[in-house]
């Protein structure tokens, strides 16, 4: 398809989560019309979509009424089933290709892209059969095993110090496919997020710096305060590379340890736009969701500029409960403080119900200064508790 889609025309996204949400917003500031495909009456996307489409990922004439309704269609998590993406792309352009979100949905499978596009991971192997444990070789221990489909934030890993650790966590996981890595000294977690056009041109965003909590993105800080211009140059070529090699369309993003040596790696990647990009849409003049969407309408791609340092603080449901009390009923944090704070952009994703590790919002922090934003950012984190 080399079409160009100008606005006006419409765009779907499968999926209504947050995500889906925030691409349905930049389509919509640029004029498009927009459809969602998922199963929630309730989701934060359907909300705001012009058309719901309200049925499962697998419902086929709920496909076909999604492909009649759009122009082209992108998706909002890389777990949608391979077939619904290949039967939308019969019928209408759809990126990422499922070929793309296939790579991404296997940890295997994507360990070996990374490789095969020359870019140096974790020492892994994959576990698929008994045998397969039985030939581990003991310098992958201590080592995360990992199931190879379905993991995230944390989930589906567990951690193995030796054989017989290694033994029972598998049992644990049910003895599905898995990958088991080499534990690797830390020093720091970063990603870039990249856009790729139909005509192969790469645009990035700047490296971000990351921090974790529970296996769930806590912050994220832009410009990454450990990262040269040396450093900044790696993480790029490699992550073009890595888009490159899987004709790529669209925005992907690839995360990397930084080791204590000064060595970086890539851990893994997420066909669509990441959490860890949300300060995109408050620190450069093009956002991550933009992207995507000039990337599905093959419009063209500029190189995105950060005109503000930023902290971006994930907000989730742990907020909404008085931690002397957590028993008690869920409450409102207090936004109107936040706010009354310089260069606070709050995003809130309209779910009803806050739980404890549910992704809820993000407030991004912007500043003049790098120091700046940082200390606004502990003056919220403070206020919201
Ligand atoms: P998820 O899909 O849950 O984000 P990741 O593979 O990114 O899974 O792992 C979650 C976190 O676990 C990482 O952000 C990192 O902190 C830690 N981790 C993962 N793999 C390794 C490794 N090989 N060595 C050290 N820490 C790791
Ligand atoms: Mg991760």
């Amino acid at each position: 398809m080399s079409d160009v889609l100008l606005p006006g025309a419409t765009l779907g996204v499968l999926g209504g989560g947050q995500l889906g949400r925030m691409f349905l917003h930049a389509a919509q500031s640029l004029g498009y019309r927009t459809v969602v495909l998922d199963p929630d009456a309730d989701s934060p996307a359907g909300a705001v979509a012009h058309e719901h489409i309200r049925a499962d990922y697998l419902d086929e004439a709920a496909l076909a009424a999604l492909a009649a309704a759009c122009d082209a269609i992108t998706t909002e998590f890389e777990n949608v089933p391979a077939h619904a993406l290949e039967l939308l792309a019969a019928q209408r352009p759809v990126a990422p290709a499922a070929s793309c979100v296939a790579i991404c949905q296997d940890r295997a499978a994507e360990k070996a892209h990374f490789r095969a596009a020359g870019v140096d991971g974790a020492p892994y192997a994959v576990i698929a059969t008994e045998a397969d444990l039985q030939a581990v070789p003991d310098s992958l221990l201590p080592g995360i095993l990992k199931t190879a489909r379905m993991g995230y934030d944390g989930k589906g890993q567990v951690r193995v110090r030796s054989r017989a650790e290694l033994q029972a966590a598998w049992s644990e996981l049910k003895q599905v496919a898995c990958v088991l890595e080499q534990l690797l000294p830390l020093q720091l977690e970063l990603s870039v997020i990249v856009a790729r056009g139909r005509d192969g041109t790469v645009v990035q965003f700047p490296v971000q710096q990351n921090l974790h909590r529970d296996g769930i993105l806590a912050v994220t800080e832009v410009p990454a305060p450990a990262v040269d211009a040396a450093l900044q140059a790696r993480a790029a070529e490699s992550a073009a590379r890595i888009a490159t090699e899987m004709g790529y369309v669209g925005v992907l993003c690839i995360e990397f340890f930084l080791l204590q040596d000064g060595r970086l790696v890539v851990n893994e990647m997420a066909p669509r736009p990441h959490n860890s990009g949300h300060y995109t849409l408050n620190a450069c003049d093009a956002s991550q969701f933009e992207l995507q969407v000039r990337a599905l309408a093959g419009l063209p791609l500029i190189t995105p500029r950060l005109h503000s340092p930023t902290v971006m603080l994930n907000l989730l449901g742990d907020l909404w409960f008085d931690p002397q009390d957590p028993a008690s009923a869920a409450r409102e944090p207090d936004w109107a403080g936040v706010l009354a704070l310089p260069g606070t952009h709050l995003h809130l994703y309209g779910k009803a119900n806050a739980r404890r590790g549910r992704k809820m919002g993000h407030l991004n922090v912007s500043a003049a200064t790098p120091e700046a934003a940082r200390a606004t950012a502990r003056r919220a984190a403070a206020l919201l508790g």
